[in-house]
């Protein structure tokens, strides 16, 4: 049997992220008793208000503090039981990581860690800088769970499903382009495009799965392997029409990188370790440290890539209405085209 503990008090940190949302959500939807760690609240982050507070309307139990408070984390460790830790921190926080696991050393409480990974095998993919030395701080947590004779998990899910903008924070966060493509390089390198849902979803299911424990954890489910060529081609047949591609080569993503506009330099770093590279087709899965999920789940279907970027064409649709209508307000002429607020 691969359940451990189907009930363990499991605790999320950096679920007000982008990747965090879909961790908490599915945590919710598993009907584990979810805790989340929130920082106290800022003025005028009014989105991460409203996400908190749907958290707490389906169940999750709100904890206010910061994941660089080794005392205070102890001390919630402990008297929540909580026997699951996942962290979704974003980049600029992954060294706090340490301070956490200082903390889940000395509460004793903690059965699985799952620290804040949520891309490539870090031990595998080579990024240019500034990427490199995200992945070395990642590398470095990594070293410090593994000597703290911690159990762990590391969730190699690689990309979100959604158009891979190489300029921007959060890649699935925009919807799709209306004006053109960016391909990278000749467009042909693959690379896996998980919608976010699923990433939770399946992060989820090997919390208390005894096979991937001490493991990385792979994502590869083969409907969802697409070079961007092809990305390109389901996106214009979702929205019924052909847009114009412009090549962004090589040498213009090691410039966008070299520039240190953090954190779109990081991002161009991984495009390019991803769409010229192929850091994460350019491997097998070999080691005895690596599995892949769909070999654990093999019933549980995957969302396809074609189904994300049929939802996405819904939300342009809508957006596009509300844009037609504030223009009509505004004016008695109308548009036929008309650039969705969100689109890039
Ligand atoms: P975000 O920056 O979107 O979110 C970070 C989260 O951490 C937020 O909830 C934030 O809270 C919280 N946080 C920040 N500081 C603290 C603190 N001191 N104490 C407690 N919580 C804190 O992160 P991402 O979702 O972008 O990144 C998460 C992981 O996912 C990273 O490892 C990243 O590399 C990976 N990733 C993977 C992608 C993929 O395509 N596979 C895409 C993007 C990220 P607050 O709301 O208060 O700021």
């Amino acid at each position: 049997m691969v359940s451990e503990g189907a009930n363990s008090n499991t605790l999320i940190i950096g679920s007000t992220g982008f990747i965090g949302r879909f961790i908490a959500e599915a945590s919710l939807d598993s009907g584990h008793p979810t805790y989340l760690l929130v920082r106290p609240a800022s003025p005028g982050l009014s989105k991460t208000t409203h996400t908190i507070d749907s958290f707490q309307d389906r169940g999750a139990i709100i904890l206010t503090g910061s994941v660089d408070d080794e005392d205070f984390l102890e001390k919630v460790l402990k008297e929540h039981k909580i026997e699951v830790v996942i962290s979704v921190v974003g980049g600029a926080r992954i060294l706090d990581q340490l301070i956490l696991l200082e903390a889940i050393k000395s509460a004793g409480t903690v059965k699985r860690f799952l620290p804040s990974e949520f891309g490539h095998d870090i031990d595998r993919a080579d990024p240019e800088e500034p990427g490199l030395s995200m992945y070395n701080e990642k590398r470095r947590v990594r070293r410090a769970i593994e000597a703290a004779g911690i159990p762990y998990t590391y969730i190699c899910c690689n990309s979100i499903a959604g158009w891979p903008y190489h300029d921007n924070i959060h890649p699935a966060d925009v919807l799709p382009p209306l004006d053109r493509f960016h391909i990278y390089g000749d467009g042909t390198v693959k690379a896996y495009f998980v919608a976010g849902s699923d990433i939770g979803k399946f992060t989820m299911k090997t919390i208390h799965d005894v096979r991937t424990i001490n493991k990385s954890v792979h994502f590869r489910p083969p409907s969802n392997l697409f070079n961007i060529n092809q990305l390109a081609s389901l996106w214009e047949q979702c929205i019924g029409r052909k847009l114009p591609r412009i090549t962004i080569s090589e040498d213009d993503l090691l410039a966008a990188a070299k520039e240190m506009q953090i954190p779109q330099s990081i991002v161009a770093s991984f495009t390019h370790d991803i769409f010229i590279k192929g850091c994460q087709v350019n491997y097998e899965i070999e080691k005895p440290s690596d599995i892949e999920v769909c070999s654990l789940y093999p019933d549980t279907p995957f969302m396809t890539v074609d189904e994300c970027f049929q939802e996405f064409a819904t939300r342009v649709v809508v957006d596009v209405s509300e844009a037609k209508l504030a223009q009509k307000s505004k004016s008695s002429t109308t548009n036929d085209f008309i650039l969705v607020p969100n689109a890039k």
